[in-house]
């Protein structure tokens, strides 16, 4: 049989659909577990889709639905991101949530979500006097009537989970294929053969890890169960000088299609203010609006005035695979050898190593038990975060590499050693999107304007051609 150039060859043990924190996580542990995976994503990239834009909150699941697949995993996923920290190299920081009362009724809530939090197994929620919310958060507007903490709350960086995860799953052996947005799937003789308009891949067991399209994925391998409704958060990046304003995450009441427009430092060092919920049709509707943003702002001057006399850095969007289930759409086939891990909606950064675990103890337990690898190879991700040593004040680093010492980026410094560094990776940036996701270059104040051209000259000279 000949292949076109893009079709991974041989038969897989398991083809993981999407390349988001859910589906590298999966491609990851299942590597590790001594599977040959194919990681199969749509975009020139992995993390471009959800996992890209969200709030970046690490989330210890207090709130999650008692007795909800999402409740379970959420818990775990807090745990294991915690126990992998050091070997990757993410940051994560355990700054706190408080979560504020603003009228009566909010105020009537908090005994509930403490109730509730205490049901899915999270004990360390206190309730907060009004004195102690603002001794707390000193800058929170006025008007508050009461709060708890949730001292386990912190903040991650999706960005480099999901490539350290992505990353580990390739340098242990995964073939990873870009470009190859999935479109038929047929099963013959217990293998599943699967599509793209360029290629094709052959695999005893799929994971649909499809985010938004993890529907249409269900849908193609025979199934059905659930429809994804995106739902859009924007959000407001607030300028670096903010962060001091803030000292948690705080948190808002939440509803029950939302938790709500929150105010959250960043590891990046800045502060985030949203995100909105809006129910929409277009899956790709990741656009800020004015709406959106006058909203998001009329909450920041209750939430916080402070904050919105410092300046805003960005606005972005992103999009959450809602479906009509209150939890996520996570089932194993075993007959069809199919294991659906969609409709991972609003915490999947935190639970995706749990997810991830799971999928690898449900195929064990049905006889999947391939010899784990012996000496995986484990890679420390590029710091990124504000609070740790980057490269440019690394002197050792610079004395010998003086190309930690060149910054390419002056609002964030980020120096021309790590823009080489992450267009020669394991999982290579293809693009602009893919450098700022690997650096932070391009996130900062002048978004780009300083160093744009220089970053598109040396994508062009790594053979890349330039798409912004
Ligand atoms: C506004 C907002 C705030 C959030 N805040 C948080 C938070 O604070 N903490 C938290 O833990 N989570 C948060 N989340 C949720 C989190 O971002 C998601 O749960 C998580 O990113 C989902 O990961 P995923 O891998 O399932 O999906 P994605 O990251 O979307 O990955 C799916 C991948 O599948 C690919 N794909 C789609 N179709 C195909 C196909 N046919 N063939 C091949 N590939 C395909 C896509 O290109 C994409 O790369 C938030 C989400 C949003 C939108």
């Amino acid at each position: 049989m000949s292949y076109p150039a893009s079709s991974p060859q041989g038969v897989f043990d398991v083809a993981v659909i999407g390349a988001g924190a859910v589906g590298s996580a999966t491609a990851s542990a299942l590597v590790r577990a001594g599977f040959r995976v194919v990681l199969l994503e749509a975009s020139s990239d992995v993390g471009s889709g959800t996992s890209k834009a969200n709030t970046a909150i690490w989330h210890t699941g207090f709130d999650a639905k008692p007795g909800t697949v999402e409740a379970r995993l959420v818990a775990r996923g807090y745990q294991l991101l915690a126990e992998h920290a050091d070997e990757f190299n993410w940051p994560l920081e355990r700054v706190g949530a408080v979560l504020v009362a603003w009228n009566a009724d909010q105020l009537s809530r908090l005994d509930a979500i403490r109730a509730s939090a205490l049901a899915v197994g999270y004990s360390r929620i206190q309730t907060l006097t009004l004195d102690q919310v603002y001794a707390h958060e000193p800058h929170l507007g006025p008007g508050a009537l009461g709060g708890l903490l949730v001292p386990d709350e912190g903040l991650l960086d999706p960005w480099t989970i999901t490539l350290a995860l992505a990353t580990d799953a390739v340098r242990n052996g995964a073939t990873l294929q870009t470009r190859a947005p999935v479109d038929a799937a047929v099963r013959r003789a217990d293998t599943w053969s699967l599509s793209w308009p360029t290629g094709t891949t052959q695999a005893r067991w799929v994971v649909n890890a499809a985010g938004l399209r993890s529907d249409t994925i269900n849908r193609l391998l025979g199934f059905d169960g659930f429809s994804i409704t995106p739902r859009r958060g924007q959000l407001i990046v607030f300028d670096k000088f903010a962060r001091d304003l803030v000292q948690h995450i705080v948190l808002p009441v939440p509803t029950a299609t939302t938790k709500g427009v929150l105010v959250s430092p960043t590891v990046y060092g800045n502060v985030l203010l949203g995100p909105t919920a809006e129910d929409l049709t277009d899956r790709t509707a990741t656009q800020t609006t004015l709406d959106g943003l006058t909203g998001l702002l009329d909450h920041g001057a209750r939430i916080m005035p402070a904050l919105l006399e410092t300046e805003v850095t960005a606005t972005y969007a992103g999009l959450r695979a809602a479906t009509e289930h209150s939890d996520y759409c996570y089932q194993v086939h075993a007959d069809a050898h199919y294991v659906c891990a969609g409709g991972i909606r609003s915490t999947g950064i935190s639970s995706c190593l749990a997810i991830a675990e799971d999928v690898v103890r449900q195929l064990a337990e049905l006889g999947e038990v391939p010899a784990p690898l012996r000496d995986p190879v484990t890679t420390a991700m590029p710091n990124l975060a504000e609070a740790r040593l980057r490269p440019y004040q690394d002197s050792a680093a610079i004395m010998r590499d003086p190309a930690y010492g060149a910054l390419i980026c002056l609002c964030e410094r980020v120096s021309q050693g790590e823009v080489r560094d992450a267009l020669s990776a394991a999982v290579p940036a293809v693009d602009l999107d893919g450098l700022r996701r690997r650096t932070r270059a391009l996130t900062g104040r002048c978004q780009g304007f300083h160093c744009g051209a220089s970053l598109q000259a040396m994508l062009s000279a790594a053979g890349h051609d330039v798409d912004e």
